[in-house]
This record gives structure tokens, C-alpha cells and sequence, in this order.
């Protein structure tokens, strides 16, 4: 397992997703890096930093605003950084 490693420009999905699980920003993604697809067995839906293409066509999907590039994180919110990549590591 590597360090993590943060990325400011990196998309991730914060805390209003959780129990929401919308997943409008799953049928517009490109390469399918938000998992997982069926909501099922998470609290929310995550971003896997090592596919995501930083595109943005999630962000403006999110019906209630949970998609974040790093840097714009509310500061109570800036753990979901590590919450999103740690996920994939499972
Ligand atoms: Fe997918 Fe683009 Fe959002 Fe990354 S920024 S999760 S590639 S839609």
C-alpha cells in the first residue's frame, strides 16, 4: 500500500452524499471512477483518484452539491480527500 498522497485539483465526493447516493454524477462519468454503481454497501459514493480524468461533468450533476475539486473543500469536509481514495484500497 503506498502513502497517500494529496491532489488539489483531484474531484471527490464529500459529506452531503451521504445516504444520498444519488448517482446522477455515475451515468455522466466517462470512465466509470465513481463507485460503487449500484450504491449498494456504502454510506456514499466515492471517487477513485487513480482513474478519475479531473473532467468535472459530475460536479454540476450533484443534486445536493456533495462533488468538490480538493482545494475547494469546506475545511470540515477536506478529510473526505482520504476518505474517497482510501475506499479503493480495500
Ligand atoms: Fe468522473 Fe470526470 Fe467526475 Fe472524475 S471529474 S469522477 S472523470 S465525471
Amino acid at each position: 500500500m503506498s502513502e497517500f498522497e494529496s491532489q488539489p485539483d483531484m474531484y471527490v465526493i464529500a459529506h452531503p452524499c451521504i445516504d444520498v447516493k444519488d448517482k446522477a454524477c455515475v451515468d455522466v462519468c466517462p470512465v466509470n471512477c465513481i463507485h460503487p454503481v449500484d450504491g449498494e454497501d456504502a454510506d456514499q459514493l466515492y471517487i477513485d483518484p487513480t482513474e478519475c480524468i479531473m473532467c468535472g461533468a459530475c460536479e454540476p450533476e450533484c443534486p445536493v452539491e456533495a462533488i468538490f475539486i480538493v482545494e475547494d473543500l469546506p475545511a470540515e469536509w477536506a478529510h473526505f480527500e482520504k476518505i474517497n481514495a482510501d475506499y479503493f484500497l480495500k
